[in-house]
């Protein structure tokens, strides 16, 4: 039987992480106040998030439109263990609501915070609006969370 040894080290590391083009651009607009989504000039499709290229078509998409800051909820849960937020190095308190949201103008979702964490107040098809951060700074947490439209 071995002994188990514990060796208490606090590592100092930096991380940066490249988002790519799409993602540079969308952070841009979101420091405006705007929402936009890549669209496919062979299928139609609009991304949301943006992604470089078509998954149905293979295509590069180039065409950047608007979409509304408003949508329907069309996946959700309640998530009841605390994660550490990468933003801010602290814990996010449980319990707290994701969902996925398809905004308007969009053809894929957006996987986001709700602000509504009762599930007996959370349905598929809600109409939900983004509540955005009084100091933007593009990035995704420019949108606080997503709260459901009465
Ligand atoms: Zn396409």
């Amino acid at each position: 039987m071995s002994e188990r040894i514990v060796a208490l080290h606090t590592m100092d590391l930096t991380w940066r992480y490249a988002s790519g083009e799409a993602m540079e651009r969308f952070c841009a607009a979101l420091c405006e106040r705007r929402i936009e989504a890549l669209q496919c000039d062979g299928c139609g499709r609009r991304y949301l998030p943006p992604r470089p290229m078509c998954g149905n078509c293979r295509l590069r998409l180039s065409r950047w439109v608007p979409v509304a800051d408003e949508g329907t909820l069309v996946a959700w849960t309640v998530v009841h263990v605390p994660i550490l937020d990468g933003r801010t190095g602290e814990l996010r308190p449980a319990p707290y609501g994701m969902g996925l949201i398809r905004l308007d103008g969009a053809d894929t979702t957006l996987n986001h915070f709700l602000a509504e964490a009762n599930p007996a107040r959370l349905a598929l098809g809600l109409r939900v609006r983004a509540v955005w951060r009084p100091d933007l700074r593009g990035a995704m947490d420019d949108i606080l969370h997503f709260e459901v439209l009465p």
